[in-house]
């Protein structure tokens, strides 16, 4: 069995295999590359692994003229940049002992010793350069079957990453199958040792969260997280009632999701702290938060804050209400977005200045916001000043 894609055939991608190959090594691809290509989704990044060490594959990257990053030398990981493209090369590994927090590892000289370091089966699939599919722990009857299970002893996997909790969580979002439901063995073993949760670092956490509310519906994963436990440990006062009802709102307009809009909808406190957003997401998120009073006419909520804001509350609203969002909303929202105060500070002057300039400039836009931003420049500007 082969994959097929543009992603690995291309003389870039293989001239990185081949410097490795050439060499009496091994080339091959593994994780979501292959995974997505099988699935026939889009192969986002790279991923290689090797028999060589990091110094060989850096050694062998150099002299066949590619630049050389060494991102994570520490866990095995090189880049290697051929044509623009980035190839995440890691030598065979295998799990040696940890803290729960971060597999201690070890390099391995074969391919099944690799597999059995990772997380869940569909994850340990292969490929050769060739496309050829090695599968060394039965991963590809779990990916036919979209069952996202973890490699093994799921309590053991556990326990040497927590990280591995919120990735079932977030893999079972994207690549599970809904009607299936999640793996029953898997949840248990969640359920039971949510201990090692907590120690997390917020990045990764953040990371993992951020993923996972990007899946096209996240809602019966995180349904799971919150029977489990996990929820309240990641996100305290959260509540996942209402992130249902908004997929649906978002579906039946045709929007596309959005972490932030969903992680407003979970709520909880401190989730910027917690999971590390950056300063423009904190900030959107405390956008929607503050902004749901003003629900009522999305065109002002536009004309304020943005098209997006506007947009994010007419979902959230609807989702609260148990509603169809009403697409007209949208319609006024855009029109808001677009509008522009027709009034220059200069049209009032002399008339007006310093302080008694900013109080008309203020009062006169009310007014024209108030008339659904209709009135124009000439009877603004004829508008009597009652201050
Ligand atoms: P995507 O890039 O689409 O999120 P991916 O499967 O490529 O999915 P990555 O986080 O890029 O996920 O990791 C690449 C591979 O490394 C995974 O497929 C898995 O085999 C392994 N891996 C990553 N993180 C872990 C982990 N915490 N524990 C065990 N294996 C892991
Ligand atoms: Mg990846």
């Amino acid at each position: 069995m082969h994959i097929h894609g543009d992603w690995f055939r291309n003389a870039d991608t293989q001239s990185v295999c081949s410097a490795l190959t050439e060499a009496g090594y091994q080339a091959l691809f593994v994780g979501g590359c292959v995974r997505n290509a099988l699935l026939g989704t889009v192969v986002s990044d790279i991923d290689i692994a090797t028999d060589a060490t990091p110094e060989t594959v850096t050694m062998l990257g150099e002299n066949a003229g590619f630049k050389v990053i060494p991102t994570g030398i520490d866990h095995g990981t090189v880049t290697v940049v051929s044509g623009g493209i980035p190839h995440e090369i890691t030598t065979f590994r295998r799990d040696v002992e940890t803290d729960g927090r971060r597999a201690v590892i070890a390099y391995a000289d074969n391919v099944t010793d690799d597999a059995r370091r990772r997380d869940f089966t569909m994850n340990a699939l292969y490929a050769d350069p060739d496309g050829k599919i090695i599968d060394p722990l039965g991963g590809l009857a779990d990916l036919e079957a979209r069952r996202v299970r973890f490699i093994e002893d799921p309590v053991e996997r556990i326990r040497e990453d927590y990280l591995r909790v919120l990735r079932f969580f977030r893999f079972h979002a994207w690549y599970g199958d809904a009607r299936a439901g999640i793996d029953p063995v898997g949840l248990a073993a969640v359920a039971e040792n949510l201990d090692g949760l907590s120690a997390l670092s917020r990045e990764r956490v953040g990371a993992e969260m951020k993923k996972l509310l990007d899946a096209p519906d996240p809602a019966p994963s995180v349904a799971a997280m919150r029977a489990t436990g996990v929820l309240s440990i990641i996100l305290p006062g959260a509540d996942d009632r209402t992130l249902a009802p908004l997929v649906h709102a978002e579906a039946s307009l045709g929007i596309a999701p959005d972490p932030i809009r969903r992680l407003a909808c979970l709520g909880g406190e401190d989730i910027a702290d917690r999971l590390r957003l950056s300063r423009k997401e904190a900030s959107h998120l405390a956008s929607l938060q503050s902004a749901s009073d003003l629900v009522k006419s999305p065109d002002v909520l536009a004309y304020r804050r943005s098209y997006a804001i506007a947009q994010d509350i007419i979902l959230l609203n609807a989702a609260l209400l148990g509603q169809n969002p009403n697409p007209d909303d949208l319609e006024l929202a855009q029109m808001g977005a677009a509008a522009r105060f027709p009034i220059r500070a200069r049209d009032l002057m002399p008339e007006y200045q310093g302080p008694a300039l900013g109080q008309r400039m203020k009062a006169l836009e009310e007014a024209w916001i108030e008339s659904g931003f209709q009135l124009s420049r000439e009877a603004l500007l004829a508008l009597p000043d009652e201050s």
